[in-house]
């Protein structure tokens, strides 16, 4: 097959073409041992860019960096400081965008509709309602009587003050949100950040870093540093100078973090994988399901933590549904998202690819009925259809491990099953996301309180706002991000007792 699709600008050509560092208060570095790895564009398996490789010895230069910068410039920054910068930051990357959007499109596979909306709209939404918070972070005056204080003779109160030099580490689907996800955080509440992206990915978080630089934020507040996750991941979530690490990953290498952590027990929190449901009572609007249950669980092509991967679809509508679903990702254009009109992109390496075959065909083996999907199409690059699997069972491999590929499990029931739907939608490890599809809001009241998992959302999958909060129940994970919510594991309170 020959790919058609249109060339990169010449401003993405240039920035791929430089030397790749990590920037470490300020300036971009190359790593101490002089070692690269190359970067792919997993639409073609090329080379597009050379990065340092770095380790221990960047991570401490980093986290000295991001100390000294605490407790430096960026300490006096008023709240309305930090909120004009963010707002900067936001105005920058819609400045940006195109650039941006080409990146995250060679880098990590994205559809160019997507990766334009995420880069044109959903990044500077996202800090712009963080701008808005700084001047909002308040503590408290507090009703105490220190030592049996008589009121007028002392005052109580809390101060929220930043919780420190902040440990990130990130996944590599949709890259750009995830470094997003931790820098307007990071700023809002006056904390200062080292960045370790995926390897697979660093592209646009390395971008976004230079953004920041540009909108005001002070050498060292944010440090990026790249490498494998088993040399600067483990030396960053492991660094005693480190006061809080926040992750998004797997939930295997989470485990790794807790335990890496526990060293000077930092605070952690954990954005972690998923396996989520999609219930569909009988009465839903299939107008409104076929379309939603495809996206979800297509959308980036499953490589997505909140991807609904297990539909529980009423018996009488079951046919009905697997078709429609199954028609459209038979009509999906599968291609490089540097071509407009592909709106399924690859998957992210070989490695990838090859997990998700294997699921596909455990769960043949196990009995599963393929409806469409299951083979990666004859072209360049790490390709893999969509695909649809009915008659699966909470004990099938696809069906009990996150895939994080586009495989949809279908299982369906009968009138009066609800009881076994919610509980067979919990029997997983995880709980992240979820979704009921119904027009009895009753109905879909009592299902939403069943299902174990930071978000649930009716006639509507993973409903993502700057303003909800969002995070994982269960192994999916510790704490929150989005929302005022997440800038609380930003944030430490210091109760002040004052007499005289
Ligand atoms: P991953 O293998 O856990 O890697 C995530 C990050 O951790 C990468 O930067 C990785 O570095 C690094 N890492 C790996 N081993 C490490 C170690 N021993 N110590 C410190 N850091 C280490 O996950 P992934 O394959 O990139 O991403 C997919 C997973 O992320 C899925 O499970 C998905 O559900 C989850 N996810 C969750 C959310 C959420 O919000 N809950 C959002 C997106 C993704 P390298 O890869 O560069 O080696
Ligand atoms: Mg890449």
């Amino acid at each position: 097959m020959t790919d058609t699709s249109p060339g990169p600008s010449r401003t993405t050509l240039d920035f791929l073409g430089r030397e790749h560092g990590h920037l470490i208060n300020g300036r971009w570095r190359p790593s101490v041992s002089g070692e690269t790895f190359d970067v792919q564009d997993p639409a073609t398996g090329g080379c597009i860019a050379r990065v340092a490789a770095g380790g221990a010895a960047e991570i401490d230069a980093a986290v000295r960096a991001a100390r000294a910068a605490l407790e430096g410039p960026w300490s006096r920054f008023t709240a309305a400081q930090r909120s004009a910068v963010l707002w900067k930051v936001a105005d920058l990357v819609q400045r940006d965008h195109q650039l941006l959007c080409e990146l995250e499109i060679l880098d990590s596979g994205l559809p160019a509709s997507l990766a334009g909306y995420i880069c044109a709209t959903v990044v500077p939404e996202f800090f712009r309602y963080y701008a808005g918070w700084p001047t909002k972070i308040e503590g408290a005056t507090v009703p105490a009587s220190p030592q049996g204080k008589l009121p007028g003779e002392s005052l109580s109160f809390t101060l929220r003050e930043p919780i420190g030099v902040v440990g990130a580490i990130t996944p590599w689907n949709s890259p750009l949100p995830m470094a997003m996800l931790k820098i307007a955080p990071v700023l809002a509440t006056g904390c200062t950040l080292v960045l370790k992206p995926a390897e697979l990915a660093p592209l646009t978080a390395m971008r976004l870093a230079e953004i920041c630089a540009e909108a005001g934020v002070p050498d060292g507040v944010i440090n990026l540093v790249n490498g494998t996750g088993e040399s600067a991941g483990a030396a960053l979530a492991a660094h005693p100078g480190v006061d809080k690490i926040a992750f998004t990953g797997s939930t295997e290498v989470g485990r790794l973090i807790v335990r890496a952590a526990a060293s000077n027990l930092k605070k952690v929190t954990l954005e972690l994988g998923g396996k989520s449901p999609m219930m569909v009572l009988a009465d839903a609007d299939l107008e409104q399901v076929i379309p939603g249950a495809a996206r979800a669980c297509f959308f980036l092509q499953g490589q997505n933590c909140m991807a609904g991967t297990r539909l529980f679809v009423h018996e009488r509508i079951h046919d009905k549904v697997v078709e429609g679903i199954a028609s459209i990702a038979r009509a999906m254009k599968i291609g490089p998202g540097m071509d407009p009109s592909s709106d399924f992109g690859p998957l992210i390496s070989a490695r990838q690819r090859e997990r998700v075959a294997g699921y596909v065909e455990a769960g043949r083996r196990e009995g599963a009925e393929l409806v469409c999907g299951g083979r990666s199409p004859a072209r360049p690059g790490y390709f893999f259809e969509p695909t649809v699997l009915i008659r699966t069972r909470n004990d099938m491999t696809p069906v009990s491990q996150e895939i994080f590929g586009p495989v949809l499990c279908v299982q369906s029931f009968g009138d009066g099953d609800l009881d076994s739907v919610a509980r067979d939608a919990n029997s997983t490890v995880y709980g992240l996301s979820g979704s009921v599809w119904t027009r009895d809001l009753g109905c879909a009241m009592q299902m939403v309180r069943r299902i174990d998992a930071g978000q649930v959302s009716v006639n509507i999958h993973a409903a993502i706002d700057p303003a909800m909060p969002f995070g994982g129940n269960k192994q999916s994970g510790w704490g929150r991000e989005f929302g005022k919510e997440g800038l609380e594991p930003y944030l430490k309170t210091k109760g002040v007792s004052m007499t005289w």
